[in-house]
């Protein structure tokens, strides 16, 4: 029946998609996991936030209801002009966002699905992996940084699944290469286990990162712009207030973003770009007028990403204004070389108001929407994929960003 063949559809894929609608489930787990061949992702490392610990410490992030209260009594002020601005773009959505969750909620295969999600496996490396993971942001700061080198430790029978034309890579079983500031590749079918500083990483299969700070971006970009990317990703360290979020990592200055070269990174036929932003109006005021002009990006489209708990809930309240339970993902269009720009207009028109579901995962992780784009970038098929300031990696995408390997740490992962 239609019912089962969407449920496999989905415990294949991680996607499913709800009939006569713009609404979309991920499991991140599910689709990262297509880019591994010998590790699987743990279900309960990802997920530990909202799926409730066995463990009596748990973490202490899960918003507990008094936290709730003080946020809503807190609202009763009245709101300042970019306050209003922020609420009216929040009404005209909030229609659209529940009748998402009301398909979602619908949905009993998948709720049925949503405990299964976690997996079952008990990560208990979770504490300890926080005291002892590497901060790859220092390492990059000293000046020894160029000296550090990681070893890919390939097995024998990897190969690569396609040479692309390039001249024949040979693989030994081993490849030590400058880890910052250098393109690292894994051209191979499958994954491989690669060291570092004494840690082990996973490497998915046909992937590449680039690990270096905004002042080296330069290095990473393509020589011709046949080479250059269609389909980019964006979660810039927005500068925000929060304490909390200055601890996790390193924010920009909006002013760094404007003079990211962009451009310079866009395949001659152009790129579909696809930025994460808060749901600051101060922010979304910036990105419109100054960000994407400055880019030559061209706005085409809002998609939301609604976070749900593993019960089906929202995470928060909807109306809850400084906590909404759900985050912006805006579209546009890059032209490439003059020549090509016609391309643009044939394309498909990006789904408007789309909704991506997914509960959570920890550390602020956003889920892994980008090859639902695929169809929607001009120029070559599979597109040639690019995720700016990104912490992990996947199959078919080059990371860059100053900690690329983040959630690559293989106590993050499942053998086989
Ligand atoms: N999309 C990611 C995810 O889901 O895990 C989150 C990205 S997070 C919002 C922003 C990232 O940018 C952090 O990893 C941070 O360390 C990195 N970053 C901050 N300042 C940077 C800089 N100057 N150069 C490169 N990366 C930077």
């Amino acid at each position: 029946s239609v019912t089962s063949d969407r449920r496999s559809t989905f415990l294949g894929t991680g996607i499913y998609r709800f009939e006569g609608s713009n609404t979309v489930f991920i499991d991140p787990v599910r689709v990262l996991n297509r880019s591994y061949t010998r590790f699987r992702v743990s279900p309960s490392a990802y997920y530990s936030r909202f799926f409730q610990s066995k463990s009596p410490t748990g973490d202490s992030r899960v918003p507990n209801n008094s936290r709730k209260r003080k946020r809503k009594e807190k609202k009763t002020h009245t709101l300042n002009l970019r306050e209003q601005a922020a609420d009216e773009r929040h009404q005209k959505v909030k229609a659209l966002l529940l009748e998402a969750h009301g398909s979602f909620l619908g949905a009993r295969d998948l709720l049925a699905l949503m405990e299964t999600l976690s997996g079952g496996d008990e990560f208990s490396g979770k504490e300890w992996l926080q005291n002892v993971e590497q901060s790859f942001v220092e390492h990059g700061s000293v000046w020894q940084a160029p000296l550090y080198e990681i070893t890919l430790n390939y097995n024998q029978d990897d190969k690569p699944t396609h040479d692309g034309g390039s001249p024949c890579v040979n693989y030994s079983e081993q490849r030590v290469l400058p880890v910052f500031s250098n393109l690292v590749v894994n051209e191979a079918g499958s994954d491989v286990e690669a060291e570092l500083l004494n840690n082990k990483y996973i490497i998915p299969k046909e992937s590449g990162f680039f690990m270096s700070d905004l002042g080296q971006i330069h290095n990473l970009i393509p020589a011709v712009s046949d080479c250059g990317f269609n389909l980019i990703v964006i979660d810039p360290p927005w500068e925000n207030s929060s304490a909390y979020q200055k601890m996790k990592y390193p924010t920009l200055p909006n002013r760094y973003l404007l003079s990211l070269p962009l451009k310079q990174f866009v395949h001659a036929k152009g790129a579909l770009v696809a930025l994460w932003v808060t749901n600051r109006e101060k922010l979304r005021v910036f990105v419109e007028k100054e960000l994407f002009p400055a880019w030559g990006v061209k706005y085409e489209a809002t998609l939301y990403w609604l976070k749900v708990k593993a019960d089906g809930s929202l995470i928060s309240e909807l109306d809850l204004f400084h906590h909404r339970p759900y985050e912006c993902l805006l579209i546009g269009y890059c032209d490439g070389d003059i020549a090509y720009s016609k391309c643009l207009s044939r394309l498909r028109p990006v789904l408007h108001d789309q909704v991506f579901i997914s509960v959570p995962g920890d550390y602020s992780r956003k889920p892994p929407v980008g090859e639902l784009l695929w169809e929607y970038a001009p120029g070559p098929k599979p597109p040639r994929c690019l995720e700016l300031f990104a912490r992990e990696m996947i199959a078919g995408w080059t990371s860059w960003g100053n900690e690329p390997l983040r959630f690559q740490d293989s106590r993050y992962f499942l053998r086989g």
